[in-house]
């Protein structure tokens, strides 16, 4: 189907739709993908909210040229074009090659959340001059992460991860949530001409990049490189919930050091124990939007990643364009990133892809099931 077609079938929709087919139907991933690219967004039509979808802030300055229903990732507008053009092969996607790989720098592996090899690839990308910065998320506080561009390997490193700080007090916190809306802060940092970024995202945050990327709105030119995350499942908790699960599991919030989402939650604490909870466990704090979704390992990203199939301190990596063949292929060979020979034996990837698919199969019929409610 051409562009101008889809375009001509789907314009009249505006984000008064999205209220009705998937904010009111509570499938809003709160992404962020239609504040970022809002037409109006010099004239603030619409804003994220502190908590929930987001909403119209001026209605009146709303130009209903339905921009925002095209890239939210909960409409299925331009998915046939997007699995064409990304070769998609059902629960898995396309994959060039998978490995199990890590950071080579120690420094990087000690903060990172697996082996560190996202954190490596946006340092190769900045070092070789590939890319300006890198959009990503930085702690800020216990459970309290926020957007942020990186642009030196400093900073890249300070992002990397997802530790929590633990000078601070969790009990002061209202809401946790793991969710970080980092493309609600596309347009503000672009504006420099010619500037080359790279993108670490969720499937749904990747996905409304692709969806703006097909339509070639502004500020898709910048996003060269889409460094995607697997993902299961994102929460969100209050004090009630906490209360719930310190009981439950027997810690204390006040003692977690860091979160790994991988086969289940596994929270580290500060006296080096582990809580492992399964995902069946946490369906109560789970988004309820991320019951709707079906992408598990990032099909759109140029390489996907996670914990999922590789042991401590390495990252099960999925290449799947040719532009993520290249740089994953040059970064190793510049000893940035190093392969395990013995995770990397032709049965280990077999193992890695099967389960890779397993979750992919349970997260599809997961949305199967929601969506027929
Ligand atoms: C919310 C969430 C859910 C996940 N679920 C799974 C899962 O179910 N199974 C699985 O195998 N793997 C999952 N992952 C991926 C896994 O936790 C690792 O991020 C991945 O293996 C990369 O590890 P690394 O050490 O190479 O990355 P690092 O080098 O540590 O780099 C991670 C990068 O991700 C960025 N980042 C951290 N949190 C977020 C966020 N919330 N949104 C956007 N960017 C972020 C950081 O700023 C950093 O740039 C999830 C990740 C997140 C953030
Ligand atoms: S101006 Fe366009 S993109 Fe922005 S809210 Fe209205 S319809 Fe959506
Ligand atoms: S899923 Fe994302 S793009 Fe769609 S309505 Fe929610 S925030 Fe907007
Ligand atoms: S499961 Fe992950 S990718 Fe899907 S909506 Fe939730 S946060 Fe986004």
């Amino acid at each position: 189907m051409s562009e101008l077609k889809v375009l001509d079938e789907v314009a009249p929709k505006s984000f008064e739709d999205l209220i009705k087919e998937v904010h009111d139907k509570g499938i809003c991933g709160e992404c962020g993908g239609c504040v970022s690219f809002c037409s109006a967004a010099e004239l603030k039509a619409i804003e994220m909210s502190e908590k929930g979808p987001p909403h119209y802030s001026n209605k009146d300055n709303c130009l209903h040229c339905g921009l925002c229903y095209l890239v939210c990732p909960q409409t299925y507008v331009l998915n046939e074009e997007l699995n064409e053009r990304f070769n998609y092969k059902i629960s898995i996607g396309n994959q060039k090659k998978i490995t199990s790989s890590q950071a080579t720098l120690e420094e990087i592996r000690n903060k990172a959340t697996d082996g560190g090899v996202v954190t490596a690839l946006l340092i190769y990308l900045l070092e070789r001059n590939l890319i300006q910065g890198a959009l990503v998320c930085k702690k800020e506080g216990p459970f309290n992460r926020v957007p942020f561009f990186a642009t030196t390997k400093e900073e890249l490193i300070e992002s990397a991860g997802s530790h929590f700080d633990q000078s601070q007090q969790v009990s002061g916190l209202e809401h946790y949530d793991t969710f970080i809306p980092t493309i609600t802060k596309l347009k503000k940092i672009v504006g420099k001409d010619m500037m080359n970024i790279a993108v670490v995202g969720t499937p749904c945050q990747i996905h409304s990049i692709r969806k703006m990327q097909e339509l070639s709105i502004l500020p898709a030119y910048v996003v060269k490189y889409t460094l995607g995350l697997f993902c299961n499942f994102n929460f969100s908790f209050g004090e009630k919930e906490r209360a719930k699960m310190q009981e439950k599991y027997g810690f204390s919030f006040e003692d977690v050091e860091n979160m790994n989402i991988k086969e289940s939650l596994t929270l580290d604490l500060k006296n080096h124990e582990s809580i492992i909870i399964d995902f069946e466990d946490l369906t109560e704090i789970a988004r309820q939007a991320c019951f709707a979704c079906k992408d598990f390992s990032n099909i759109y990203a140029d390489i996907s990643f996670g914990g999922l199939g590789s042991r401590e301190k390495y990252t099960t990596t999925v290449i799947r364009t040719n532009i993520g063949e290249k740089i994953y292929n040059d970064a190793l060979k510049q000893g940035y990133i190093q392969e395990s020979m013995e995770l990397n034996t032709a049965v280990k990837k077999s193992e890695m892809l099967a389960k890779i698919m397993s979750f992919g199969k349970r997260k599809f019929d997961r949305y199967n099931e929601r969506m027929k409610v």
